[in-house]
């Protein structure tokens, strides 16, 4: 060997970059030499290798088939691949093969080296994966897998399958969130991922959609399943335990689900749906699974309409207002009103605030409407002022929205100063719920609206949330008992019991109490009874416009059937299960005037009680059903207000004694009757029915115990 070869062996030999050199012989291109790059990179020993097809050397790469014959023409190659699946880390290599002529001329050799691209493959790869891959959770992307989802409604719509997209909300993620950190929390998204697309799901329908909001699609071929029972199954597998950096953990989620054809008909749709399911599920307490229907894509439906044609809704003089009296009981006059938003849209008719307030919160256009029913009710206001009407307070209703920072205040005043109306007749209606996102901002907002001179009530009282140590701070003149618990008294025992305690609670703070939605005459006598000062609801009149309110407030005092319940002279409920007693006492009683009702057993007695306004009770004793003193004790807990006797020639001391000292019976009386007495005692007992309902209330709210000592039975 010459001196200069045996440099270039000695190079060769100790060179960095990993080389090889080939041979081709008949049978394969063997390895000829290889260097101490290639011991290091393959952790080979060279005379391992030296003899062996290159094959050896190298470990059958699919990326290299087919280089020999490439090589035996006298090309040169260049090609990039991974040095072993299983190898790891992953090693990527550039592969120069060079093919040297040998002394016929003929290409006989071939020089290989071998670069390490791993770090620039590695980068690549990321990018291409981080391009359609979620970084966080793994999950491909949420525009791909809307795309897939896309392509099997396709197949769907073709094979008359069903597609159905479920929406999960993890329940509570924030939480863990913030006390267990941020790194722990995408660890946890990791995991999640794994349970969504487990067996049975397809992985490339699952996407991380929003913060910890997963959306999983799936096909069901059968086009029968349950979803219900799919989103359960999906909950359930989310709800295994499951140990995080060794800490148990249980997940919750609430889980939407929205499926084609059943509600929706593209994906947009599908996804839309199945997030408001997860909200409602969520609103339900979460940890739950709803699946939207038809019911709701008709609110949905609705919903869209208002919100495409509300916007400039204002501006273009779509909206008007209109009045509903609102009532003092005591005085049976109109003392003021509630101004109530109308939306006349000539695309979807006459809406009522419910259809539209709801979604112009949304949108952000309650301020604009606000503004606009402050200003459009003082100006009225001022109007009725001018045309000489006196004393009445102007009730507006307020947005939860309207309550963020100190906008209302500005638009408070300038709407009082543009109609130049004193502050004392405008009220502001804003709701319980409203006054508890930020209650120490709200508490100084009503002070500020109270400085200005407005009052301030708290409406639908008893839905919301209230918290009686913020009641206390609130700087409420009045309380408007919610129309549910109205609408359900007297009959509702419950609904009566809130009703009263509402009052006793409104009278504590020195508010006064306007029931809201008085639809019978029957309620408005339970709400006198009971102290409530105001009334509003359709029994006592219906929302007005401007006009027929103004001729109300002309002419202030209740009419016709509003008055009802002052106009008659009491009503009685005989209760005996022989006619004749029930006919001779009706014939007696009808003659001064009372309206008379009958019953023969305690079940039509009750049906009468929930239905007409009744003073008196008057019952047998002996009954087929039971004792009268046990009925008129039901009767006391469900119709508190009436006078409760019995009339019975057989009497069980103990049980009467207890009932008179229960309260639960006013008197006692026996058959057969004089004429005379019986009536002066049924007068007496219509008018301490009818007594003042403030002083009746005061100190015995049955009225009762006192009277019947001169009336204790005689022996039967
Ligand atoms: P609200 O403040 O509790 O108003 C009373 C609602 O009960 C009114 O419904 C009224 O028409 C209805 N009502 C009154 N008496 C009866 C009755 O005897 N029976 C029945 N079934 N209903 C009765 P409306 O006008 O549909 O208003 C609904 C709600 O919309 C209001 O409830 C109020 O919260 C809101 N609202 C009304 N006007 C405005 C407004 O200008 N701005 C804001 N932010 N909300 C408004
Ligand atoms: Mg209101
Ligand atoms: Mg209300």
């Amino acid at each position: 060997m010459t001196e200069t070869s045996s440099l270039i062996e000695s190079c060769f030999s100790h060179a960095d970059v990993p080389l090889l050199l080939l041979e081709a012989t008949p049978a394969a291109w063997r390895v000829v030499r290889a260097n101490q790059g290639y011991e290091r990179l393959f952790g080979r020993r060279c005379a391992d290798v030296v003899g062996k097809p290159w094959q050896d050397a190298l470990g059958g790469l699919p990326w290299l088939e087919g280089m020999e014959a490439e090589l035996q023409r006298g090309d040169r190659i260049e090609r990039t691949g991974r040095l072993g699946e299983d190898r790891q880390p992953m090693l990527w290599c550039r592969l120069v093969a060079q093919p040297v002529a040998g002394s016929d001329g003929r290409t006989s050799f071939a020089l290989l080296t071998l670069h390490d691209v791993s770090e620039r493959m590695l980068a690549e790869q990321t990018r291409d994966f981080l391009a359609s891959h979620d970084a966080v959770s793994g999950l491909l992307r949420p525009a791909l897998v809307k795309d897939k989802l896309a392509t099997e409604l396709v197949r769907a719509i073709n094979q008359c399958h069903r597609l159905f997209v479920c929406y999960v909300d993890i329940d509570r993620f924030r939480a863990f969130n913030e006390t267990d950190g941020f790194e722990a929390g995408d660890q946890l998204l990791v995991r999640i991922a794994e349970r969504l697309t487990g067996p049975g799901e397809a992985p490339s329908l699952a996407t991380r959609i929003a913060g910890d909001e997963f959306v999983v699609g799936g096909l069901d071929a059968s086009g029968d399943l349950d979803m219900l029972e799919v989103g359960q199954r999906l909950l359930d597998r989310l709800r295994e335990p499951l140990v995080l950096n060794s800490i148990p953990l249980r997940l919750a989620a609430s889980i939407g689900i929205a499926c084609f054809p059943d509600t929706a008909a593209s994906v947009e749709e599908l996804i839309l749906q199945a997030s408001l399911a997860a909200r409602t599920a969520k609103e339900r307490g979460g940890n739950r699974v709803h699946v939207f229907d038809a019911r709701q894509r008709e609110r949905l439906k609705d919903r869209i309409d208002v919100g495409s044609h509300l916007r400039g809704a204002v501006a273009r003089g779509e909206m008007r207002l209109v009045y509903q009296p609102v009532v003092s009981i005591a005085k049976r006059e109109i003392t003021g009103m509630e101004a109530l938003v109308r939306w006349h849209s000539p695309a979807l008719g006459l809406l009522t605030p419910d259809r539209f307030i709801p979604q112009a919160e949304h949108m952000g256009l309650i301020w604009e409407i606000g503004q606009w029913v402050l200003a459009q009710a003082c100006q009225q206001a001022r109007r009725w002022l001018d045309c000489g009407v006196g004393d009445f307070v102007l009730s507006v209703n307020v947005s939860g929205l309207q309550l963020r920072g100190q906008q209302v205040i500005e638009d408070v005043s300038r709407a009082l100063d543009a109609a130049r109306l004193p502050a004392r007749y405008l009220e502001l209606e804003l709701t319980e719920k409203a006054t508890m996102g930020d209650p120490e901002h709200v508490v100084s907002l009503m002070r500020e609206l109270r400085k200005i001179g407005v009052a301030l009530s708290m409406d639908d009282f008893g839905i919301g949330h209230s918290s009686l140590g913020l009641m206390q701070r609130f700087p409420v003149n009045r309380l408007k008992i919610d129309r549910s618990f109205v609408s359900a008294v007297p009959d509702d025992i419950g609904a009566a019991r809130i009703c009263r305690a509402v009052l006793g609670l409104a009278h504590e703070f020195g508010c006064t109490v306007v029931a809201e939605g008085v639809e019978t005459a029957l309620q408005l006598g339970f709400l006198e009874r009971n102290g409530c000062e105001f009334a509003q609801g359709n029994h006592l009149g219906e929302p007005l416009d401007a006009e027929a309110m103004l001729a109300r407030l002309r002419n202030p005092s209740l009419q016709g059937s509003e008055n009802a319940h002052l106009g008659d002279t009491g009503s009685i409920l005989l209760v005996d299960d022989e006619q004749n007693v029930l006919r001779a006492l009706a014939r007696l009683l009808r003659r001064d005037g009372y309206t008379i009702h009958i019953a023969s057993t305690f079940q039509q007695a009750f049906d009468i009680l929930g239905t007409a306004a009744i003073d008196v009770v008057v019952s047998d004793h002996r009954m087929p059903e039971g004792r009268g003193t046990e009925f008129l004790g039901k009767v006391k807990e469900t119709h508190p207000r009436t006078i409760r006797m019995i009339l019975s020639g057989y009497a069980d001391i103990g049980a009467v004694t207890e009932a008179i000292n229960g309260g639960a019976v006013y008197r006692f009386l026996t058959k057969p009757w004089v004429d005379d007495d019986l009536r002066k005692v049924i007068r007496d007992a219509i008018s301490a029915a009818r007594r003042e309902p403030q002083a009746h209330a005061a100190g015995d709210p049955g009225g009762q115990r006192a009277l019947w000592a001169g009336d204790m039975p005689q022996s039967p």
